[in-house]
C-alpha cells in the first residue's frame, strides 16, 4: 500500500512540476513515505531523519516531508520530537503535499484529518512500468488487537467499482501487463451492490488487462464465491495471500482475528479442491502475549498441514495505542527469536520441497528485469508469484515468456525460456 502512495505521489508531483532528483545531497524536498506496523520501521525512519538532518545542516533551504501512517500516529508531536521536519501529513492527506508547499487554501504544514476527501478524487497513476497497482479501497474496519493499520489509516472506504474499471482500463492501454487490486482486507470491498469477486468479474468483462492480483485477503472474508470466480477465470493470477498468524484458537481469539484454525483449515481445502494449481502464502507472528510453548507447536503443527509455498514470519513487537499494548509481553526476546528461527526453518524446508514441485512445469512469466545478482541473467514472475531467473537473448521488459523451470531452491526458480512461444 505505502509503495502504491509513494508511486502515486511521485507523479502527482512531477504532473505539478517538480523534478525527481537521483540522490537525495541534490534535493530541495525530502518526502519519506513511512510505516508504523512494526516499530523496527518507525526506529529506521528516525535514523533516516538523523542522516537527513546532516544534510539539512549543510543546506538548510532543504525541506523534509514526512508523511503516510508514522506521520498520521505522531501528528505535531512528530514536530516537538524531531523539530528539523518540515510537514507530516497523514495518510489521507499526503496527496496535498504539493498544495502545501504551494501555501494554497486550507492547507497547513501538519495535516492528519481521515476522509477530508471523496477518495475517488485520488487518481491512481502509474509510472512507466509493466505491473501496476490500484487501490481498491483504504483503511479496515476489524481492530486485531496487535495492528496499528485502523488507527493509522481510518475506517474502510471503497472506491467505486467504475473509477476501478477504468484506472485498469487506462493502465491496459498505456501498457501494463499485471494490476494488483490493493486493500488491507480486499474481501470485505463493498461499493453500493458490488462485492468484490463481483469486481473481478466486472474488470475481467470490461477490460483486457492480461493478469490481475489481489491482497490482502482476511480469512474470516474471503468467500467461496471468489475462489469460485478465481477457478473460471485464468487471467485472475492463482495465487492466495492469506495471513494466518497463528494456529492456536486461544491466539487468535487475543489477537481479534475472528476466525479458528478449523474455519482457515476449511478455507484453504476449498481452495485446493477448487484450483488445479494454486500457490497459497501467509504471514505469521511468534510471541504474542501469552503465546505458550503448546499454542507455538500449534502454528508449526498448522505450518507443517497446510505446506505454504511461502510465508512472511515475524516476532511480535508492541505498538503503542493498540488492545494488545494492555497486554503482558510476556515471551522473553530471546524466546521469541527461538521460535521464530524454528518457523522461519521449518518454513524454508517446505518452500524449497514446494518449489522442487515446480521442476518441469511450463510457467508464464511477466519478464520485470534483471536478476539482481546477475546482468546475464533476466528475472520473471510466474502466474503464482514466484520469481524465476532464466538467461534470454533479449530483454523485453513487460514481455510475457514461457519459462520451463529446471531448478528451485526455497526462494527462486530456474528456468529456460522458450523463446518461439514468446508475446
Ligand atoms: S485485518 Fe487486522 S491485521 Fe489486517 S490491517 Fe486490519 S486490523 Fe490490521
Amino acid at each position: 500500500m505505502n509503495l502504491a502512495d509513494s508511486s502515486t505521489l511521485r507523479v502527482a508531483m512531477i504532473t505539478r512540476g517538480y523534478q525527481l532528483v537521483d540522490d537525495e545531497k541534490d534535493a530541495d524536498l525530502i518526502v519519506l513515505n513511512t510505516c508504523s506496523v512494526r516499530q523496527k520501521a518507525e526506529d529506521r525512519i528516525r535514523g533516516r531523519l538523523g542522516e537527513i538532518h546532516s544534510l539539512k545542516k549543510r543546506k538548510p533551504h532543504v525541506k523534509i516531508a514526512v508523511v503516510g501512517c508514522m506521520a498520521q500516529r505522531l501528528g505535531n508531536e512528530l514536530i516537538d520530537q524531531v523539530p528539523y521536519v518540515d510537514y507530516v501529513l497523514g495518510t489521507d492527506r499526503l496527496f496535498a503535499l504539493p498544495d502545501v508547499l504551494e501555501g494554497n487554501e486550507n492547507t497547513s504544514s501538519v495535516m492528519t484529518a481521515f476522509g477530508h476527501e471523496n477518495i475517488d478524487s485520488i487518481k491512481p497513476i502509474r509510472e512507466n512500468e509493466h505491473s501496476a497497482f490500484v487501490t481498491i479501497s483504504r483503511g479496515c474496519n476489524n481492530y486485531c488487537s496487535y495492528c496499528i493499520v485502523p488507527y493509522v489509516r481510518g475506517r474502510e472506504r471503497s472506491h467505486s467499482r467504475e473509477h476501478i474499471v477504468e484506472a485498469v482500463h487506462r493502465m491496459n492501454d498505456e501498457g501494463v501487463v499485471e494490476i494488483t487490486l490493493l486493500g488491507q482486507n480486499v474481501n470485505s470491498y463493498r461499493y453500493k451492490q458490488t462485492d468484490f469477486p463481483c469486481l473481478l468479474q466486472s474488470i475481467v468483462r470490461e477490460t483486457d488487462i492480461r493478469r490481475i492480483r489481489f491482497m490482502t485477503s482476511h480469512p474470516k472474508d474471503l468467500s467461496e464465491k471468489l475462489v469460485d470466480v478465481m477457478a473460471n477465470e485464468p487471467r485472475i493470477m492463482p495465487h492466495i495471500h492469506l495471513p494466518l498468524q497463528s494456529g492456536s484458537d486461544a491466539v487468535l481469539q487475543r489477537m481479534g482475528r475472528a476466525y479458528t484454525y478449523s474455519h482457515y483449515r476449511h478455507v484453504i481445502d476449498y481452495i485446493r479442491r477448487k484450483l488445479d494449481y494454486v500457490v497459497i502464502t501467509t504471514d505469521l507472528m511468534v510471541g504474542f502475549p501469552g503465546e505458550t510453548l503448546e499454542d507455538f507447536e500449534k502454528t508449526l503443527e498448522a505450518v507443517r498441514d497446510i505446506r505454504y509455498d511461502s510465508a512472511f514470519m515475524f516476532r511480535y513487537s508492541v505498538r503503542p495505542g493498540t488492545k494488545a499494548a494492555g497486554y503482558d509481553d510476556d515471551v522473553p526476546e530471546d524466546e521469541k527469536i527461538r521460535r521464530l528461527n524454528k518457523l522461519i526453518e521449518l518454513q524454508q524446508n517446505i518452500s524449497y520441497e514446494r518449489n522442487q514441485r515446480e521442476v518441469g512445469r511450463v510457467c508464464e512469466c511477466v519478464v520485470e528485469g534483471y536478476s539482481r545478482r546477475s546482468q546475464e541473467l533476466a528475472r520473471g514472475r510466474t502466474e503464482g508469484n514466484k520469481t524465476v531467473l532464466f538467461r534470454t537473448d533479449e530483454m523485453v521488459l513487460g514481455s510475457v515468456a514461457p519459462v520451463q523451470i529446471t531448478a528451485a531452491d526455497a526462494f527462486t526458480l530456474r528456468g529456460e525460456i522458450m523463446e518461439a512461444n514468446r508475446s
